[in-house]
């Protein structure tokens, strides 16, 4: 009896690690069905210079319109797109979707900024991330300076010198290239000086923590030094109340993003939101 218990509970487990994949492979298909189908819907959301009250960049933010009915947020499926190299259709999809909308907003004197995309290590690393960026500059008619390129602080850590080329070879095109989540992979800082990089984006988790009792604002005083001194823009991600945004500017950072200001926005609410600014004092 005890014997069949084992057996059984050895089945039992191994169904649900059946079940499991069983359920990513299905979340797989659907995703790359909704590459085919289109159903990503790009958001935007303003990094504000407050010393010039200017939106110097709009992030872009991926949402999913699955099966027309529920707007999915990128931790529902980014993970499993990152899996397999999916993430590498997706993102060029993404790139397209954006740079023809800020071409547009170009034409159309909407908003003649920049835009910024988030780019994952496996596209840097195993996609052909420069014939990408070319091909979207030239369906889209765009001038590179007007893209900028976000990678995860920890996917450039670990970087190859084939990648560290790329990534010359693209800021030379003039595309901009930006560390995000700056801070959280307690990296070396060697990379900063090799990879052209030209923006840093501290770590949300250091601008929480600065409500809190204790405060890493010491940390984020000496990332936004860091950056200063070498000739980087520095931007804090994150702000939610005006205590962290006094902080960051006391400490000679000048450039935001956050709930605080405005969240990630469709194209529509957006193009509302970016009228109001522009007679908006902060
Ligand atoms: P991220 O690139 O670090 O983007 C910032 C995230 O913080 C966004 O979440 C944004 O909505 C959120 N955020 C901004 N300000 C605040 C704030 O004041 N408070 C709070 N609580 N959150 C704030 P979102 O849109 O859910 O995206 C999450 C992550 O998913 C992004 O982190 C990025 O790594 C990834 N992601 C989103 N879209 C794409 C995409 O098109 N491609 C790739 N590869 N990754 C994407
Ligand atoms: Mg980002
Ligand atoms: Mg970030």
């Amino acid at each position: 009896h005890a014997k069949s218990k084992g057996k059984n509970h050895f089945e039992f487990f191994s169904d649900e690690m059946t079940k499991k994949l069983d359920t990513q492979t299905k979340m797989e298909n659907r995703l790359l069905k909704a590459i085919k189908d289109d159903e990503f819907i790009i958001h935007f959301q303003p990094e504000i210079n407050l010393k010039t009250n200017e939106v110097f960049a709009l992030e872009v933010l991926t949402r999913w319109n699955k099966d027309n009915n529920e707007l999915l947020m990128p931790e529902d499926f980014i993970s499993n797109l990152d899996n397999t190299n999916n993430i590498i259709e997706f993102e060029k999809l993404i790139l397209k979707k954006a740079c023809l909308q800020l071409k547009q907003w170009h034409n159309n004197k909407i908003y003649e900024g920049i835009i910024s995309v988030n780019i994952s290590g496996k596209h840097l690393e195993h996609g052909n991330l420069y014939n990408s960026i070319k091909h979207t500059l030239k369906i889209s008619n765009l001038d590179a300076k007007y893209l900028e390129l976000e990678f995860s602080e920890s996917d450039v850590m670990k970087i190859s010198t084939k990648t560290l080329f790329t990534l010359n070879n693209l800021s030379l095109l003039g595309i901009g290239l930006s560390i995000d989540n700056f801070g959280k992979g307690f990296s070396s800082f060697n990379y900063l000086r090799e990879c052209s990089i030209s923006k840093l984006k501290i770590d949300k988790s250091y601008i929480d923590s600065l409500i809190q009792e204790d405060s890493d604002e010491d940390i984020v005083k000496s990332i936004i030094d860091l950056g200063i001194n070498m000739g980087l823009s520095v931007i804090a991600e994150g702000i939610e109340v005006p205590i962290q945004d006094e902080i960051i500017k006391k400490n000679s950072c000048t450039k935001v993003q956050g709930y605080f200001y405005a969240k990630p926005m469709n194209t529509i609410e957006f193009e509302d939101w970016y009228k109001s600014f522009k007679q908006l004092k902060y």
